[in-house]
């Protein structure tokens, strides 16, 4: 005979945390990937995540904006429960900006059309408001001379820049990064991690999975150690690396560092 465990407590809306992961798991087939994740960010937070290839973190972030759709457990965004199947999901994903490893522009539009389309569909600003926060967003990222080149003749990190720029012009409460430097040469990483540490110092609330080890000590709030599905370990970055408490994490850490 089997038991059910009790459902995890739910936090009511005011006060919550920025995102909360109650006993989250994801399967693909037979394949469990996220066995049971527990964690919160909290609002101007920024949680970097770090882990083996393959531990689960690309279908965490993916949970968390419901780009996958969990097996079991609950995942409550600004108190709105987004497991709920009553809950409108595009409306939740409009609150959360997110960047990928491949940037993802379209590559037949110009970089200001890259950041009006959405604003204009979902939101349903008028052309020319989308393109004033379109302009306030590329100043930001260092790329307000480019909003007519298109995607193919801008460095990986340019392009990068601009996919940033994009999320924001959504006014996003909150920012997923799943590897956003990892496909970038090495001298192009610099310029976008900049960007993604000013937008945290201007109070965003963020989660970067990340092998940017510098990154996570300098700008991180909290560290999160993925493997196998689990989280291992977590707690302040420089502590966590500095100090790993888990065999697992002081090993990946020994090939990373
Ligand atoms: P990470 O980002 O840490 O490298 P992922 O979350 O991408 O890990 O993948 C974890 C596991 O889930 C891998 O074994 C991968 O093959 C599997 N997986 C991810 N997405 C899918 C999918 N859409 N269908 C089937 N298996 C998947
Ligand atoms: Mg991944």
């Amino acid at each position: 005979m089997t038991t059910t465990p009790p459902a995890p407590e739910v936090q009511p809306e005011a006060g919550a945390p920025a995102i909360q992961v109650l006993d989250l798991h994801k399967s693909f087939g037979e394949n469990e990937v996220l066995k049971g994740i527990n964690f919160h960010v909290d609002h101007a937070e920024v949680v970097c995540v770090i882990g083996p290839s393959g531990s689960g973190k690309s279908t965490l972030l993916r949970c968390v904006n419901r780009l996958e759709e969990p097996t079991s457990g609950k995942i409550i965004v600004e108190g709105i429960d987004i497991t709920d199947e009553e809950t409108d999901l595009d409306k939740v994903r409009t609150r959360i900006g997110m960047v990928f490893q491949q940037f993802n522009l379209f590559p037949h539009m110009t970089v200001l059309r890259n950041l009006t389309i959405a604003q204009q569909r979902a939101k349903k600003r008028d052309r020319a408001e989308a393109e004033a926060i379109a302009r306030e967003n590329l100043e930001k990222v260092g790329m307000a001379d480019r909003e007519d080149a298109f995607p193919a003749h801008l460095s990986g990190g340019q392009q990068q820049r601009v996919a940033i720029a994009r999320a924001l012009s959504m006014n996003p409460d909150m920012m997923l990064f799943d590897e956003p430097t990892s496909a970038l040469d090495p001298e192009l990483v610099g310029d976008v991690l900049d960007v993604m540490k000013a937008l945290a110092g201007s109070g965003m609330t963020m989660m970067v999975v990340t092998h940017e080890m510098g990154f996570a000590r300098e700008v991180g709030d909290k560290l999160v150690f993925m493997d196998g599905g689990v989280i291992v370990e977590e707690g302040d970055p420089v502590e966590v690396l500095a100090n790993p408490q888990h065999q697992r994490t002081q090993s990946f850490l020994s090939k990373v560092l």
